[in-house]
């Protein structure tokens, strides 16, 4: 329970402490909310291990899309299908869809990272953490 509460707030899954992203910000308009750190800024845990590392946090990400589509749907089929045609049910998907991406793409990243990296909150890797003194820290 620790691990995926750590990772739906959005920190390091190593330490649970460094935060993956650059901004708090979850709404896509300022393109804020897709913007990680390359590093853990407080264990200094590399986040893309390699490259293409979170191709794989689109399976995540395809999972909770289609658990926000059921939810939806469900709450449309139960309280206001009698009232109201399947567009309008189609209207607040497209629109909820489109407020949830930057949580989505975050929650996968996150989720994705969480469930490959074991939790060891006394490593630290010092040379990363001289990289992001010298070089910065802004990730892909
Ligand atoms: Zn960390």
């Amino acid at each position: 329970m620790g691990k995926f509460t750590s990772a739906i707030k959005e920190e390091c899954p190593r330490c649970t402490k460094g935060d993956l992203f650059l901004y708090k910000d979850h709404l896509p308009f300022s393109g804020k909310p897709f913007k990680m750190h390359k590093y853990c800024p407080e264990c200094g845990l590399k986040y893309e291990k390699e490259p293409g590392f979170f191709y794989g946090s689109m399976f995540v990400s395809y999972a909770l899309n289609v658990a926000l589509f059921v939810a939806i749907l469900l709450v449309y089929l139960f309280f206001f299908r009698e009232h109201y045609g399947w567009i309008h049910f189609a209207v607040v998907y497209l629109v909820a869809t489109l407020l949830m991406t930057g949580f989505i793409f975050r929650w996968s990243r996150s989720l994705w990272l969480t469930m490959l990296t074991k939790y060891e909150p006394e490593k630290r890797d010092e040379r990363h953490l001289e990289i992001i003194k010298t070089e910065g820290n802004i990730g892909k």
